[in-house]
C-alpha cells in the first residue's frame, strides 16, 4: 500500500510518518505540509521515506503524482473538510485523524465515498484505549444515565471540546433510553458547567505537559462510576492509524470510528 501523509510536518503528522516508515508492508511516498514545503522529509520528522527519500510538498497534487493509494490526514479543523472532498474526488483512500469535521462536509464526503473509487475512515481518537473507553461508555449509560465528560489536552490543540468527546457523548445519546434533566444551577461564570453536546455536559482542560485524556464520570443512588483514558504519547494512535492504511480500501464508503476495522 503507497501511503502519503497530509501535515507531514505536524505532531500527529510526523508521527504517522515515522509509524508509517518503520511499518514492514506500507510504502511512504509522499508527504504534503505547506509550513515545511521543499524540505526533506528526514530533516522535519526523522522518517526518511524510501531508498530515495522525500520531499515535503505544499500541495496535494503531489499525492497524485506519486501514486499515492491512502493519504493519511492530520491537519486540523480549517482545512480537513477541502483536503478529505478532494482526496474522494481524486479517488485517493482518506484515513482522518484531524479533528472539527463539519457536519456538512461530513455528509458531503459521504456521499462523494459512497459514488466513488475511495473510501474513508474518519477517526476522533485512534488509540485502542479510547475506543475501548467509549464503547465502556455506551454500555454504562444504558444503567447509570447521569454523566458527564472531561477532556484534557495539550495547550496546543485548537478546537475545543475534542473530537473524541462530542463522539463519546453522541454514543452515550444513543445508547441511553432516557436522558435525565441536567441540573445547570446558578451558573455564576458563563462555561462553568461546560458545554453541553448530544444532552451531554462537555468539559476541556488544555494545559502545557498533557497529551489526550479523556474521564467519563457517571452518577448513581450513592455511588459514582470514572473511566479514564490516557494516551502518554502520539505513539498510542500509531497502531490505530496503521491499522486503518492497511484496511480503509476493503471498506463500504465512508464510515466513522476505529471500531469499524478492529
Ligand atoms: P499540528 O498543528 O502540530 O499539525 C498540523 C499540521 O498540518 C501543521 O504542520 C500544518 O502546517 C499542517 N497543515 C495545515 N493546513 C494544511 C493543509 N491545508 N495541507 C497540508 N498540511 C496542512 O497539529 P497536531 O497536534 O498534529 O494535530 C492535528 C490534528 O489531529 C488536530 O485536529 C488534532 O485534534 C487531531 N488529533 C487527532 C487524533 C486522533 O487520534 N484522531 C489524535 C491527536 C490529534
Amino acid at each position: 500500500m503507497r501511503v502519503g501523509v497530509v501535515g507531514a510536518a505536524g505532531r500527529m503528522g510526523a508521527e504517522v510518518c515515522r509509524a508509517v516508515d518503520g511499518s514492514d508492508d506500507l510504502d511512504l511516498i509522499a508527504a504534503v505540509d505547506p509550513s515545511a514545503s521543499g524540505r526533506a522529509l528526514e530533516e522535519v520528522t526523522g522518517a526518511r521515506g524510501g531508498d530515495d527519500g522525500v520531499t515535503i510538498a505544499g500541495g496535494l497534487d503531489a499525492l497524485v503524482d506519486a501514486g499515492v493509494q491512502v493519504a493519511v490526514e492530520f491537519t486540523g479543523p480549517g482545512s480537513v473538510g477541502d483536503n478529505l472532498v478532494w482526496l474522494l474526488e481524486h479517488g485517493i483512500h482518506a484515513v482522518v485523524g484531524a479533528t472539527g469535521l463539519g457536519e456538512e462536509e461530513l455528509e458531503r464526503a459521504r456521499a462523494l465515498a459512497a459514488d466513488g473509487a475511495a473510501n474513508a475512515l474518519v477517526a476522533p481518537n485512534f488509540a485502542i484505549g479510547a475506543v475501548l473507553l467509549m464503547r465502556f461508555a455506551a454500555e454504562a449509560a444504558r444503567h447509570l444515565p447521569h454523566v458527564e465528560v472531561l477532556e484534557l489536552h495539550h495547550d496546543g490543540k485548537v478546537d475545543a471540546p475534542s473530537g473524541t468527546a462530542l463522539r463519546t457523548a453522541e454514543l452515550i445519546a444513543d445508547a441511553r433510553s432516557d436522558a435525565p434533566d441536567v441540573p445547570l444551577g446558578d451558573e455564576r461564570h458563563p462555561g462553568a458547567r461546560g458545554a453541553e453536546h448530544a444532552g451531554v455536559r462537555v468539559h476541556s482542560v488544555r494545559l502545557p505537559g498533557l497529551v489526550a485524556h479523556q474521564e467519563v464520570i457517571f452518577g448513581g443512588t450513592g455511588q459514582t462510576l470514572s473511566l479514564r483514558h490516557d494516551s502518554l504519547d502520539r505513539t498510542s494512535f500509531m497502531p490505530g492509524v496503521l491499522v486503518a492504511c492497511r484496511e480503509v480500501a476493503g471498506l463500504d464508503g465512508l464510515v466513522v470510528g476505529l471500531e469499524h476495522v478492529l
